[in-house]
C-alpha cells in the first residue's frame, strides 16, 4: 500500500499561498476570513456546489465515510479541478480537526488521501485544530485571533437570527437581504480594521447590526416556528441539507436556528465535564478552561442583554441554560458528534424558545449523532409532549422528495396544533 503524501503549509507560505475554505455557513465564514486576512492569511471561502461537487465526493472518499466529509472533500476537489482563476501552485486547503473520538478527526487524511489520488499531492493541507499532533507550521491561532474569532461568530449568529425573525415576516420583497448585507459589509469594515475588537467596539457592532434589521417592516401574522438541529454541517449547509431553510420559507414558517457559538461553548465546556467525570486533562486545564468557559458565555449573556434592550427581537437562550437543558435527558459525558448539546438544543427550543416543531438533520451513518438526536426523541415526547419532532437523514443517495415529504408530515401536525389552539383562544374569547 503506497502511503499518503504530506504537503506542509510552511511559514513562508502564508505570504505567497491563498488558502481554499469549504463552506458551512456563507454569513459567518465570510467574517472569519476577514478576520484571518487581518492575520495575514488569504484566503477564498468556496462557493461551488451542486451535483458536481457531490459527484467528486464519492469519487474520491470511501462511500462509507460521512457524508460531511464527502461534501467537504468533493467541494475541495471540485474548485481545484474547475476553477481556473486558481494557481495550483500558490493553493492550500483548509479543513477542520475537531481533536474528539468521531471520524471528523480523520477528514485531514481522507483528505490528504483524495489530493494523492488526484494528482494534487504537492498541495498542502492547513489543519484548523487547538491539538498539538497535526498543526501546520505556517498556521497558528494566537489567543487574540481565537477571541476575534468569537466576535465574527458572535456577529454572524446575530445577523442569522436576526434574518430568521424578519424573513418570513417582510412587508417588503427584499428588505431582509438588504439588511443582512448592510450588516454584513459594516462588521467586516471592523473587523479587517482591528486585531483585537474591545467590548465596547463588539457591543457597539451589534446595536448597528439590530439597528439594520429593525428598518425591516414585518407583519404580525403567526407563523409556525421550526426548529432546525442536528450534525454541525448538515444543519448548517444548505449543501449538506438541499436547502432545508429555503423549503421551511416556502412552505410558510419561520426558521429556528441555534448559532454556531454554542458548538464552540460546547466544545470548551467539554474540557470542564471530562474533568469532573473523568479526571482527564487535569485540574489546571479544568481551572484554566473554567476561566475561559465563564468570559466567552459572559459575552453571549451580554449579547443577549443588548437584543433585549434595543428591540423586540427574541433572543436566544443563556449558554447555562443549554447545559442544564440536557439534564434529565442525557449525560454531559456525551461528546461524540454534538453529543449532548444535540439533545439540549431540541430541549431548549421546546421549553425556552416555545418552538415545538423541530427537524433533526443527522448524516445518514452518523452513529453518534442517531444516538443523542434520534435516541433520545422518544424521552423528549415523554417528557413534553407538545414536542412535534422529525429525524432526516441526509446522503447522496436519498432523495429530496422523500425528506420534503417526512418534513411536511410533521408540518401538517404543526398546522393541526395551530388551529386547535387558535380555536380554543376564540372560544376562550366569545366567553369572556
Ligand atoms: S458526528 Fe457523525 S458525521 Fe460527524 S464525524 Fe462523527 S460520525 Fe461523522
Amino acid at each position: 500500500m503506497s502511503e499518503t503524501k504530506k504537503a506542509v503549509f510552511t511559514k513562508e507560505m502564508k505570504d505567497t499561498h491563498t488558502i481554499l475554505i469549504p463552506t458551512m455557513l456563507p454569513i459567518h465564514f465570510r467574517l472569519l476570513s476577514t478576520v484571518m486576512a487581518v492575520y495575514g492569511y488569504k484566503t477564498k471561502v468556496l462557493s461551488n456546489s451542486g451535483k458536481r461537487v457531490i459527484e467528486q465526493g464519492l469519487k474520491n472518499v470511501h462511500n462509507d465515510t460521512c457524508y460531511p466529509a464527502q461534501l467537504v472533500i468533493g467541494q475541495l476537489i471540485d474548485a481545484l479541478e474547475t476553477d481556473k482563476s486558481l494557481d495550483l501552485d500558490k493553493i492550500a486547503l483548509m479543513i477542520t480537526q475537531t481533536g474528539g473520538g468521531c471520524r471528523a478527526s480523520n477528514y485531514l487524511y481522507l483528505l490528504r488521501k483524495a489530493l494523492d489520488k488526484c494528482g494534487y499531492e504537492n498541495i498542502p493541507v492547513v489543519s484548523a485544530t487547538f491539538m498539538k499532533t497535526e498543526q501546520s507550521p505556517g498556521f497558528s491561532l494566537p489567543l487574540t485571533m481565537i477571541l476575534q474569532l468569537y466576535y465574527g461568530i458572535m456577529f454572524g449568529d446575530l445577523i442569522m437570527l436576526l434574518n430568521n425573525q424578519c424573513l418570513p415576516y417582510e412587508l417588503e420583497k427584499g428588505a431582509t437581504q438588504k439588511a443582512v448585507d448592510e450588516a454584513i459589509s459594516l462588521s467586516e469594515e471592523l473587523l479587517s480594521k482591528h486585531k483585537l475588537l474591545t467590548w465596547n467596539m463588539a457591543s457597539d457592532m451589534m446595536k448597528q447590526i439590530i439597528n439594520c434589521f429593525k428598518k425591516v417592516e414585518r407583519s404580525k401574522e403567526k407563523k409556525i416556528k421550526v426548529g432546525i438541529v442536528g450534525e454541525i454541517y448538515v444543519k448548517y449547509s444548505p449543501l449538506g441539507n438541499n436547502n432545508l431553510e429555503d423549503f421551511l420559507l416556502s412552505e410558510g414558517c419561520e426558521v429556528v436556528c441555534p448559532g454556531l457559538m454554542d458548538f464552540m461553548l460546547y466544545s470548551f465546556a467539554n474540557s470542564e465535564f471530562d474533568y469532573e467525570l473523568y479526571g482527564m486533562g487535569g485540574a489546571l486545564k479544568a481551572k484554566v478552561m473554567h476561566e475561559v468557559n465563564g468570559f466567552l458565555r459572559k459575552k453571549k449573556r451580554q449579547m443577549i442583554e443588548l437584543i433585549k434592550e434595543n428591540s423586540n427581537f427574541e433572543p436566544p437562550a443563556p449558554f447555562e441554560v443549554t447545559i442544564a437543558s440536557a439534564e434529565g435527558y442525557i449525560g454531559h459525558g456525551v461528546k461524540m458528534g454534538e453529543g449532548w448539546l444535540l439533545t439540549a438544543e431540541m430541549v431548549e427550543l421546546i421549553q425556552h424558545s416555545h418552538c415545538n416543531n423541530i427537524v433533526c438533520t443527522q448524516p445518514f451513518g452518523c452513529l453518534p449523532n442517531h444516538i443523542c438526536g434520534k435516541g433520545v426523541m422518544r424521552t423528549i415526547k415523554e417528557k413534553n409532549p407538545q414536542a412535534n419532532i422529525v429525524a432526516v437523514d441526509y446522503d447522496s443517495g436519498s432523495s429530496a422528495v422523500n425528506q420534503q415529504n417526512r418534513i411536511k408530515l410533521m408540518l401538517a401536525n404543526a398546522r393541526m396544533e395551530q388551529k386547535r389552539q387558535q380555536e380554543a383562544q376564540e372560544k376562550e374569547t366569545v366567553l369572556a
